[in-house]
């Protein structure tokens, strides 16, 4: 059997590097498993304004990178491996990857949340054919053509404004005519004149041999179709939890929200969790480093209070 490590931190965004920073602090053993693709949300993202420290804002992956750094400094050590299957029913806890097995006195989870897909079967048949989910990544590839985004959130207002340094045109494409997204982005969306906003319209299908040739919508009021011709369609409709390969062993909510008992700790003991996993209303690069932050203390405390 392997060494039994302090702590394991499952998830590599704001949450699990700011847990592992202040569980290294503590002087405790860390080992982060980041899956194959570390960073989370923030490297999908542009500038952002709004983590405080940056007077100018910052680029996301810059500051995940500086995240990770800061936590190697202290000690922790990182597995760029997805972790495959996890059994929480013995101490220690058992985390397994493909190739290796981890075994844990505490850990805190920190798996983030991925893009909801609409679920329609056009969707998947020209994803990576005109459907991405992440306009920074993608948006290049859409120079000169015409695009649509959807959502009415923070995040479809950010991507719509910067698919127009690429495309001539976006339509953004929103099931209701209320926003979620802020004011600010709003307004800044609406004053852009290569945006144009086409509300109370769900799609029905991606439309497209090869790849993507235009939309075909349903007014949400009135049941009427219509078509849109564009050559990308770009999901920005919020997210859902990346907890699959814990169900049936901690308590989670209808959604796959994980749901903390006491603090960051889960109903199981030992086990805490932080971040985008947990929480569905604030979301934020800031606060999930909050709660990375909080389930690290929680887990050094409850350490410290046993003897395994
Ligand atoms: P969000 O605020 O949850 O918005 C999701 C949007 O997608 C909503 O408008 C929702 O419509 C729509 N939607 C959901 N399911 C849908 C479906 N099946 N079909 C069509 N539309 C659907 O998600 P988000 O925009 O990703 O933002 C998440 C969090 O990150 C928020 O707290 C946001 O403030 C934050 N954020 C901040 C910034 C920034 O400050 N620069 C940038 C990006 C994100 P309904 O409104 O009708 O439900």
């Amino acid at each position: 059997m392997s060494e039994t490590i302090d702590v394991i931190i499952i998830g590599a965004g704001p949450a699990g590097y700011t847990a592992a920073l202040y569980a290294s602090r503590a002087n405790l053993k860390v080992f982060c498993l980041e899956g194959w693709q570390p960073g989370g949300q923030l490297t999908t993202t542009t500038v952002i304004e709004n983590f405080p420290g940056f007077k100018n804002g910052v680029d996301g992956n810059a500051l995940i990178k500086e995240m990770r750094a800061q936590a190697a400094r202290f000690g922790t050590e990182y597995d760029t491996a997805e972790v495959a299957r996890v059994d929480f029913s013995h101490r220690p806890f058992e985390v397994r990857t493909e190739s290796r097995e981890y075994h844990a006195k505490a850990v805190i989870i920190a798996t983030g949340a991925r893009p909801r897909m609409l679920g329609i079967p056009s969707e998947q048949r020209l994803w990576a054919k005109g459907v991405s989910s992440c306009a920074t990544c993608d948006g290049f590839f859409f120079r000169g053509k015409t695009v649509a985004i959807l959502g009415g959130g923070d995040s479809a207002m950010e991507e719509a404004n910067f698919l127009t340094k690429f495309a001539v045109k976006v339509y953004l494409i929103h099931r209701r005519s209320e926003f979620r997204a802020s004011k600010i982005m709003i307004d800044r969306t609406k004053n852009n004149p290569k945006i144009e906003f086409v509300l109370n319209k769900t799609v029905e299908e991606v439309l497209g041999e090869q790849r993507v040739t235009g939309l075909r919508l349903k007014d949400a009021q009135t049941g009427e179709p219509s078509e849109l011709k564009l050559d990308g369609m770009f999901l920005a409709i919020g997210h859902v939890p990346s907890t699959q390969i814990f169900k049936g062993q901690i308590a989670m909510d209808e959604e796959g929200y994980i749901v903390p008992q006491k603090h960051t700790m889960t109903n199981v003991e030992g086990i805490f969790a932080a971040g985008d996993c947990v929480d569905h209303r604030y979301r934020q690069a800031i606060t999930a480093s909050g709660d990375g932050c909080r389930a690290a203390i929680d887990a050094e405390r409850w350490l410290a209070a046993r003897t395994l």
